[in-house]
Parts: C-alpha cells; sequence; structure tokens
C-alpha cells in the first residue's frame, strides 16, 4: 500500500473505493506483496538447496493456497482439514507436510491414506504408527530443543514447559523405537514459535538440530520451522533475513558435507509470507468522547480481528478516508459487547462517523481467527492481483448463521411460565 495523490492505494487501487464497492468490515489481500516475500525468502537462501512450505494456518483462502503452490512453494498442514484443502488447490501431496500435535491416531492414519508427508511430535504415536507402518511410510520427527526465544509465552513453541515435540532428551527412546521397527526418518524438525527469530539464538538452535539430525541416517530434509519476525510498528525490528541467509546456508552446506549427503533445507513461514499483504478495513460507526478519552468505535469487533485482544498485538491503523490533515489521540473499539479494543492511545488523522479505518498486518492470523461472535457475520476478503480487485470470500449472510443449527422435534409443550 502507498499513498499516491492524497488517495490510500493497494496496487494501484483506492482503498476507500475497494470498501465502497465490497462494503465493511473486509479483509484485501496484495498478491504482490506475497509474492515479493516469498522471493525474498528464496533469494536469501538461494545458495542453499531451499524449499518453503506456506504454513496456511496463517490464512487459509484456497485464493492464497494457489498463489504458493503456482510460486513452487509447498504446504505446512496442522490438520487434516488443511491438508484437503492443499490438496484442492493443486498442491502434490509429497510437497505437503502435515505437522499435527494432539491429535488421534485416526487422523494420522487419514493423512496417510492421502500421501503426504508425516512429522511427529510424539513418542506414543511414534511408536505405533512404527509398529503398524515400519518401513513402508517414512516419517520426519519434530523435537523440542529446549530454547526459550522471544518473550511472549503463549506463542513460543521450543521451550522446556511446550507441549510441542518429543525432547532431545528422549533421542535414545526415538532410536530404539525406530531401529526396532525399520523404520525410516527421512526429515527432523523444530519450530520454536511465531515472531520470535532473532538470527543469533536462532543458529544456536540450528547447532542443536544438526546435532540430532546427525544420528539419522535416512534424511533427506531438516525443517527449520518457522518464527520469522515481521514489523508491526514503524521501528520494530524484523528478522534479518538476508543475514539468516547468509549464515545458514554457510552452516547448512558445511552440515551436509558432514553428514555426506546433500539435504534440503525446510522453512515454514507464515506470518512472514502473509502478515504484511494483508489489510483490515472497518467504517466508523461513532465518534464518542468521555471524559477520559476519544473512543472511535468502528462496525467491527474481536470476532473478526482478535489478536490485539488476544496476544496484545499491536496493529498500526489509519484514518484511509482522510489521508493528510490534522491527528488527535484515539481509542479505536469495536461493537462486541465486552472490552473490545484496537488500540488505545493511537494519533489518527480526525475522524468523522463513516471514515474507513485500515489496520494494517493483518494477512496472518486475523481473518483465520475471526469468529460469529455476538451472531455477527464474518467480513468478505478480497485480493487486489496486478492492479485489480476480485473478490475471494463473500461476506456472510443470515442462513450462514442458521445453516447447522437444527431446529429439533422438541416442541417444549411440556415448559411454560410456571415453570
Ligand atoms: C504456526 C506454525 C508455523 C508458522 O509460524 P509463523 O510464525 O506464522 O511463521 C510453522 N510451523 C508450524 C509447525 C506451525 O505450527
Amino acid at each position: 500500500m502507498e499513498l499516491r495523490n492524497n488517495q490510500y492505494v493497494i496496487d494501484g487501487v483506492p482503498v476507500t473505493a475497494i470498501a465502497e464497492k465490497y462494503g465493511s468490515p473486509l479483509y484485501i489481500y496484495e498478491s504482490a506483496r506475497m509474492i515479493s516475500q516469498y522471493q525474498r525468502m528464496t533469494g536469501a537462501f538461494k545458495d542453499a538447496r531451499v524449499r518453503i512450505h506456506y504454513a496456511c494456518k496463517a490464512l487459509t483462502n484456497i485464493n492464497v493456497l494457489r498463489l504458493f503452490c503456482r510460486l513452487g512453494a509447498g504446504l505446512d498442514a496442522v490438520s487434516m482439514q488443511e491438508v484437503r484443502l492443499g490438496l484442492k488447490a493443486g498442491f502434490n501431496p509429497q510437497d505437503i507436510l502435515y505437522t499435527p500435535n494432539c491429535v488421534s491416531i485416526e487422523e494420522i492414519e487419514e493423512a496417510v491414506e492421502t500421501g503426504v508427508r508425516i512429522n511427529i511430535d510424539n513418542i506414543s504415536i511414534l511408536e505405533e504408527f512404527g509398529i503398524k507402518h515400519g518401513k513402508e511410510v517414512p516419517v520426519c520427527i519434530r523435537i523440542n530443543p529446549h530454547i526459550m526465544a522471544g518473550s511472549n509465552h503463549k506463542i513460543s513453541t521450543g521451550h522446556i514447559d511446550s507441549k510441542f515435540g518429543i525432547s532431545i532428551y528422549q533421542m535414545p527412546h526415538v532410536h530404539r523405537i525406530v531401529e526396532t521397527n525399520g523404520m525410516i526418518v527421512e526429515g527432523i524438525h523444530m519450530h520454536s514459535g511465531s515472531d520470535i527469530l532473532d538470527v543469533e539464538v536462532f543458529l544456536r538452535g540450528a547447532e542443536i538440530l544438526f546435532e540430532t539430525a546427525q544420528s539419522f541416517r535416512d534424511l533427506q530434509y531438516v525443517d527449520f520451522g518457522s518464527g520469522f519476525k515481521v514489523a508491526y510498528r514503524v521501528d520494530d525490528v524484523a528478522t534479518d533475513i538476508e543475514a539468516l541467509g547468509e549464515h545458514l546456508t554457510r552452516r547448512f552446506n558445511q552440515f551436509c558435507q558432514d553428514y555426506g549427503r546433500d539435504l534440503t533445507l525446510l522453512f515454514e513461514p507464515g506470518k512472514f509470507l502473509v502478515s504484511e499483504a494483508g489489510y483490515f478495513v472497518a467504517r466508523v460507526n461513532v465518534v464518542k468522547q468521555t471524559t477520559s478519552t476519544v473512543f472511535a468505535g468502528v462496525d467491527s469487533g474481536m470476532n473478526h480481528f482478535i489478536r490485539p485482544m488476544f496476544y496484545d498485538a499491536y496493529h498500526e491503523i489509519i484514518n484511509v478516508s482522510k489521508p493528510e490533515g490534522k491527528t488527535r489521540i484515539y481509542a479505536v473499539v469495536g461493537y462486541i459487547c465486552e472490552t473490545d479494543t484496537f488500540g488505545w492511545n493511537r494519533k489518527i488523522t480526525e475522524i468523522s462517523a463513516g471514515d474507513y479505518l485500515l489496520f494494517k498486518n493483518a494477512g496472518a492470523y486475523c481473518f483465520a481467527m475471526s469468529s460469529n461472535y455476538n451472531s455477527r457475520y464474518r467480513p468478505a476478503e478480497v485480493m487486489v492481483h496486478r492492479g485489480k480487485d476480485y473478490l475471494i470470500r463473500r461476506r456472510e449472510e443470515m442462513e450462514d448463521l442458521t445453516r447447522n443449527q437444527v431446529e429439533a422435534d422438541l416442541g417444549f409443550a411440556d415448559v411454560d411460565t410456571k415453570d
């Protein structure tokens, strides 16, 4: 998005025009940004045999999946439903890595049927899987390296208390299971959490992964997960992907030499690929002056955009209806009947009822986490591709709220006002 002739435009299309056309609230995605983030990543690792798997839980619209499929990405799926969406979008099963956590063995068996690659993060499942499939179905093993990265406990997954992965201290047990069943371990994986990637800490984690990987002799790939940081505030530090590419490529190629074979270096970013490509637009219903602050209340809430309330996430807010002019300080809030704040103390150009506010970094974990709370419809989604806007999901309607409700034959004839 850029400011051009006093208008905010996404790939040349004015944001307010898109909002007028499709209504609000609305999610808008910029394909050019997804493409450039993907290319930035492959570029940073151009000297390694790298594969990028899009972690689709960030944003599962089928058009987004198709775009990454066309770009040559693979897919990281955490549920059977994501596997199905990926297959529907055209991914080859062998380019999908299924990485579940705490799912039943039945769901894992279902995934095996579809031919996707299987990532196992639990000893008991590994054992059951090995007894059943032996060498017939290769597996990837997710390890827990026991490193604490980042400070947000809700989104870090590689620390000692984490439910993810098999502890590196349990590797002797893993080897026992693998050897006894003649299993083939084709990949080794770690993912230490979201939005935490500091190059130094990451390289230390990588050493643990390399050390563990040495003891598995059938590897084809080493998967470093994700955790890439993107900037939410103007002065935020994002992961220096080029620096990481340079250091890790050198180290990885060295590892391949020591290992005795060329392996594939795998990453599975979600946020890095789509966060900055997404924008959320809502319309101001009321501007309310109280004794302590000025509220701008919009036609949406945490039901559509939960990250500020859920993770204390900061999302920049811009009044796209008034690109220039004097700013005032606002609390931007939603219409949900409980505390529902998008941002406190935000300097925004003067807001009037009817203005469109735009929230940045709304590509990852925004629509994907939306709900029908307060019985509201979920928003529409639009993709701007090569200067043209496309509707990629219709706004919900009343029928969507009632579709699965059953008006059962209860009658309640036995209930009356005296009860
Ligand atoms: C969520 C997740 C990712 C993606 O994380 P981002 O921070 O969005 O890049 C990658 N791998 C696994 C296993 C995940 O659960």
